[in-house]
């Protein structure tokens, strides 16, 4: 039987990234802020309707340099319930990570445990729009304003989502982006940081080109952020597929959800005014031993969920035991179905009948 995995990473047909090679090769330009890269920055610019957007090497780096780009020292409130990157970037960057625990409904980071979070120290708020799903993004926007607090959304989920009208990427001091191959808009590694505000645009500008001003002048301290113009050109290719993409993904979440309306299983609940990617298919069980004994027969039958996000990133080993009650137990109860945009439904179905057996 076919191997069906959380996901699957989307691949234009050949002769057109093949196109953009035959132009690489007669320009010898090869990276360094090259045409296609910038021909991508503005089309994603264009596509997702945001001021400044700067591609980046990967989504992680994207963190980092945001993170360096708001001068943001000792703790940051973050979120346990994400990708271990969101933590890491912020210990890498040797600031605190400080967990506020999520809310039950959505998953995202609880703004009422940020408020019990804030010390003296406290400099920012990294939260994750997890699954796509917009944080309540006008309460945090409260707090950081009361606190004088930076924020910084990683929005690695939510390629163009949208919340009451505009692109999710349009709040907070900056957002960030992955274009991961597992991701909905890949360009193979790669990942974009977001802001509008025109100072910190220019921050972030020179920041990932080693802080270079001129070959031989700086404007301050940076590091490699890079991206080649291969990476570029896959984006290029896959850009215009997106809206085609999305709504193949809906279709087959629509289909679960029929599916699976008369289970005991739960999803997470996104807020009103969200248009979404239905970038992925996060189930919750009842118990923990209902989602191994599930996944156990799904593996048997040759199908391989992930368990997006365990564990709660407050139990990894290298950070101080704080506590998230809610995302541990989430975390331990949750399961991300296949979800990709040629998921045949048939498959969705086996999968579903899976599920309630
Ligand atoms: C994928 C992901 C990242 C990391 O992005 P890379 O491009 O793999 O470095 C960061 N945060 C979240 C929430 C992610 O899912």
């Amino acid at each position: 039987m076919q191997q069906i995995n959380v996901t699957k990473t989307y691949l234009p047909p050949l002769e057109e990234y093949t196109a953009y090679l035959q132009g690489i090769w007669e320009r010898g330009h090869l990276t360094n802020h090259g045409p296609l890269l910038q021909e991508l920055e503005e089309k994603l610019k264009t596509y997702l309707g945001v001021k400044h957007l700067f591609v980046v090497n990967n989504g992680t780096i994207a963190l980092q340099i945001a993170i360096k780009a708001l001068g943001l020292k000792n703790e940051i409130i973050t979120t346990p319930f994400s990708y271990v990157a969101t933590t890491s970037s912020i210990a890498w960057e040797g600031c605190t990570p400080v967990f506020a625990d999520i809310d039950a409904k959505t998953l995202c980071i609880n703004p009422d445990e940020i408020k019990h979070k804030i010390t003296q120290a406290t400099t920012g708020i990294l939260a994750t729009h997890v699954y796509g799903i917009p944080c309540n993004v006008e309460a945090i926007k409260e707090i950081a304003e009361q606190h004088n607090l930076k924020i910084i959304y990683d929005a690695a989920h939510a390629f163009g989502v949208n919340y009451k009208g505009t692109s999710v990427l349009n709040y907070g001091d900056i957002s960030t982006l992955s274009f991961h191959a597992t991701k909905l808009f890949h360009t193979i590694e790669g990942g974009a940081i977001i802001t509008n505000d025109d100072e910190l645009a220019h921050k972030i500008s020179y920041m990932r080109n080693f802080g270079h001003n001129g070959p031989e002048a700086f404007f301050g301290v940076g590091i490699n952020g890079k991206t080649s113009e291969f990476n570029a050109a896959m984006g290029l290719c896959i850009l215009p597929k997106v809206p085609e993409l999305i709504e193949a993904r809906k279709r087959i979440s629509e289909l679960y959800d029929d599916l699976l309306k008369s289970t005991s299983l739960k999803k997470p609940e996104l807020p009103e005014a969200t248009e979404y990617n239905y970038a992925y298919y996060p189930v919750l069980f009842e118990t923990e031993e209902q989602l191994l004994e599930t996944r156990k027969r799904l593996n048997e039958n040759s199908v391989f969920p992930r368990r997006y996000f365990y564990p709660s990133l407050n139990t990894v080993n290298y950070m101080g035991k704080q506590d998230a009650p809610v995302s541990e137990d989430v975390s331990k109860r949750v399961l991300c179905l296949p979800i990709y945009f040629d998921l045949a439904e048939n498959d969705v179905r086996r999968i579903a009948t899976l599920l309630i057996n």
